[in-house]
């Protein structure tokens, strides 16, 4: 069985994977995978829902408007008639023109974090809010003892029967122990029910499963009293079979430490692959410098943003050893019709660094690390939240390391940096067309105009003619995606992606809003708007009125997310001053 759908044209056909998968249960999920695209219901939902419907909510700006000032975030606090024991904390910003910086606040109740409901406030540079604010109020917590706790021994125990529930009954599914567990993550929260307001005490608990056969991608809340899993989703991705063997390699040295003394050259090598060839790297005045770190006669793959490490076959990261080469010999990686996936993803992921530069987003978790080579002839990318993996390809892909896969992958770990986590079906549909539209955006910013030169993802990594893996201006091409969510009703939510990835297109190709400021207005959207499980509806209303604050013209986004089916008549625009 094949792992992977890609994007014919005119034909398309169920892989026989994905059918595997859909039958032997229908709620699993793919999370992070750029290409598998498989997706299950997590709960059944009738009709999308906004918290605005939550029973006991309250909209923000219908207690503080302008020009009522607040010095402090308790001064705010309290005007927004939040409780003695609640307090109210700044978690990201962002500026707006004339001074002005948007903020993300979240709501503590006896210091832990309330999930999803929260508020965005505009604040002066000295601190002082000037009482814009938006989003809305959780219903009335009451009592919750938050000092019970559970041991991360107990969760991790917890998460790795997450993962076994969802391979119940399959012989080929290795039995998963907490000690397999990497990457696991607990936080304490407070959860409220979306239908009936009432709040409970929770851990959102992840965990990355990595082993022979496998990747799987565990997730849950767990409530925090019984124990009991509330909700829960594990994407599995399967590797080939096959023997690892691993094949000799004289261009990995250690991991290096950087120390003092280290310069940076540009090695000369070719880049790309037999599809979409080139950059062509070098010191030359029509090659594309690599701006490698230099030390000790070595090149090193290595700096402040990124550490590229190959895998050599392998599947545990641990195992990765950071590129290293001498400049005559050369990093040495052509697979599978690519030249060298390690110069390329060392590439592209500091172009990524410049493109949030000049777009004025910073991402402060670095450097992050790429992997390369991930295990056998694997016909996929994927990001846990931390690190980007990517696989060589096959038969249908070449090596996944083409400028648009890159961001891709990049945009899950700038994402899982905001606390959006992709967990309910519908965030995550808005969360990977959110990946799809930074790696559209950022493959505009590598063209010399700045403008975009076609309305497709990944079609440098597909072997066959007239394929590709995304299109934005018609994401039911091909017969999986949807891009109404009128026509979504309760199928897997993977296929909402071609919501917002229509509309970005509507709204940058049909309303002519500059690709940087649509980008701008996604980005402010999720920094500041998108919470842990919100939906179509609340993240197309951030959009909205992240555009409305950038002072772009917020009536295209309206039209664009009124022609995929999201009526924002429910999404007041809220004054910035
Ligand atoms: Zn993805």
């Amino acid at each position: 069985p094949t792992s992977f759908i890609v994007f014919k044209a005119k034909v398309y056909t169920e892989p026989p994977f994905i059918a595997d998968l859909i039958t032997f249960r229908s709620v699993i999920n793919m999370i992070h995978l750029l290409l598998i695209v498989v997706l299950g219901c997590l709960t059944r939902v009738d009709s999308f829902s906004s918290l605005s419907q939550t029973p006991g909510s309250i909209a923000a700006e219908t207690l503080v408007q302008p020009p009522q000032q607040f010095r402090s975030v308790d001064d705010l606090a309290a005007a927004l008639h939040l409780k003695s024991d609640q307090t109210l904390q700044i978690e990201s910003s962002v500026k707006l023109s004339k001074g002005l910086i948007q903020n993300k606040l979240r709501i503590y109740n006896n210091g832990v974090p309330i999930r999803n409901f929260i508020l965005q406030a505009i604040s002066f540079k000295n601190g002082t809010f000037n009482g814009a604010v938006s989003g809305w109020l959780p219903p009335p917590v009451g009592y919750i003892n938050s000092t019970i706790s559970k041991s991360e021994d107990e969760l991790a125990t917890i998460t790795a029967n997450i993962a076994n529930n969802y391979s119940s009954g399959r012989s080929d599914v290795e039995i998963a122990c907490a000690a397999d567990l990497t990457n696991h993550t607990c936080i304490k929260q407070i959860d409220i029910n979306t239908t009936t307001g009432k709040a409970a005490l929770v851990y959102f608990v992840r965990a990355t499963l990595s082993t022979n056969q496998l990747i799987r991608f565990p997730r849950g809340i767990v409530d925090a009293v019984t124990g009991n899993v509330i909700t829960s989703s594990a994407a599995i991705s399967r590797r080939k079979d096959h023997n690892y063997g691993g094949k000799s390699c004289d261009i990995i040295g250690d991991i290096v430490n950087i120390v003092s003394k280290e310069t940076t050259c540009c090695p000369e090598l070719k880049g790309g692959n037999l599809k979409c060839p080139g950059p062509n790297y070098g010191p030359k005045k029509k090659q594309i410098c690599l701006n490698a770190t230099y030390k000790d006669g070595y090149v090193i793959l290595a700096n402040k943003n990124v550490e590229v490490y190959t895998l050599d076959n392998q599947v545990d990261l641990r195992q990765g050893k950071i590129v290293k080469f001498k400049p005559e010999d050369g990093p040495n990686d052509e697979i599978n019709g690519a030249s060298s996936p390690a110069a390329d993803v060392w590439y592209y992921v500091n172009q990524i660094f410049d493109f949030m530069i000049e777009s004025n987003v910073t991402f402060p978790h670095t450097p992050v690390r790429a992997y390369v080579h991930f295990a056998d002839k694997f016909e996929n990318s994927f990001s846990d939240g931390t690190n980007m993996v990517f696989g060589d390809g096959d038969t249908f892909l070449y090596p996944l390391s083409a400028a648009d896969v890159v961001a891709h992958e990049f945009a899950h770990i700038f994402v899982n940096a905001t606390r959006v986590s992709n967990f309910r079906d519908e965030s995550i549909g808005s969360l990977e067309s959110y990946c799809d539209i930074f790696a559209k955006s950022f493959s505009a910013y590598l063209n010399p105009d700045g403008k975009v030169s076609d309305w497709t993802l990944g079609t440098c990594v597909t072997k066959q003619d007239n394929t590709t893996l995304r299109t934005f201006d018609d994401p039911t091409r091909g017969g999986f995606f949807k891009d109404n969510l009128t026509d979504l009703g309760n199928s897997f939510f993977y296929k909402g992606l071609g919501i917002f990835d229509r509309a970005f297109y509507c709204i940058v190709q049909e309303e002519n809003v500059p690709i940087n400021d649509a980008f701008k207005a996604f980005t402010n959207a999720v920094l500041l708007f998108w919470s842990e499980s919100t939906g179509f509806l609340d993240n197309a209303c951030g959009v909205y009125r992240a555009a409305s604050n950038l002072q772009l013209n917020a009536t295209s986004f309206f039209n664009c997310f009124r022609n995929v089916g999201i009526d924002l008549h429910f999404c007041s625009l809220v004054r910035t001053q």
